[in-house]
């Protein structure tokens, strides 16, 4: 599933390829779950056709197109979403193409259907509520300590809250736990200062080398690569019977919200 850092390098890939061109076409696939939200398919397609991409923006997990009517085209790849260019190989369901005046086509496939597409005037509804970005420079300790406070829940949870901070997903939310040494289900209120700036490190160590990670290991058409499974670009493998990278402890596992945390019972207090 696309996170942070994901997302990021997807959006850094598409940006000098669709930036200046104009939409000249938009179609939705037919389909029982739509992939249009809080807008008809006459008013979404009426508002792409003709407007020129400017740019690419990412707030968290969210896509930006930034168009120059002032409208925004957003993105939630969700689950299994991509953004496949041209010939690309088509992975999943096609739910929509859109082509560009070049004759480039883009088009949004979806293996599980979750993910959607925005057509809005303003960002203020979709993205108001969305925390601060952990690898934007402003991203201080007391930002963290802000999110934790007085949060009674697991730590896992609390990161993993986008409301919280922007763009964490379930699986670099184990890595950073990990990586600061702090176990999963630890009520984000008890977590002490050093463990506080700990987790501040961890987070933007993990997100930053995820990145580095996916840019340097780009798939057979040199597009980034969303992770299915384990790469070095954790350091937790995501398996039974997997050890731990620092100690050689067998990891745990623990379900929060449905979903499996990986993480080791003895670096992991
Ligand atoms: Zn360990």
């Amino acid at each position: 599933m696309p996170e942070l850092p994901e997302v990021e390098t997807i959006r850094r890939d598409l940006e000098p390829r669709l930036a200046g061109r104009r939409i000249a076409r938009v179609e939705i696939a037919l389909d029982r779950v739509p992939v249009l939200e809080g807008i008809d398919e006459a008013t979404f397609r009426e508002g792409l056709v003709g407007a020129r991409i400017e740019g690419l923006d990412r707030r968290g997990k969210f896509l930006i197109f930034e168009l120059d009517t002032g409208a925004r085209l957003i993105v939630h790849l969700r689950m299994t979403g991509k953004l496949l260019l041209d010939g690309a190989p088509l992975v999943g369901h096609l739910r929509a193409t859109f082509t560009l005046d070049d004759g480039t086509t883009l088009r949004f496939t979806d293996m599980r259907k979750f993910g959607r597409l925005w057509l809005v005037d303003s960002l203020t509804p979709l993205f108001d509520k969305i925390g601060p970005e952990p690898l934007t420079e402003g991203f201080a300790l007391e930002h963290l300590a802000a999110a934790l406070l007085n949060r009674k829940a697991p730590v896992k949870s609390v990161i993993l809250d986008q409301r919280r901070i922007a763009g964490i997903g379930n699986i670099y939310a184990d890595e950073a736990l990990h990586r600061a040494g702090i176990h999963p289900s630890r009520p984000a209120d008890r977590i002490s200062d050093d463990e506080l700036a700990a987790l501040h490190r961890a987070i933007r160590a993990t997100l930053t080398h995820a990145l580095q990670y996916i840019v340097r290991h780009p798939d057979a058409h040199g597009r980034p690569f969303i992770v299915d499974a384990y790469d070095d670009r954790m350091r937790l493998p995501r398996k039974k019977n997997a050890k731990c990278p620092d100690c050689g402890t067998l990891l745990a596992t623990q379900k929060f919200g449905g979903r499996t945390s990986y993480f080791c019972p003895q670096c992991q207090k």
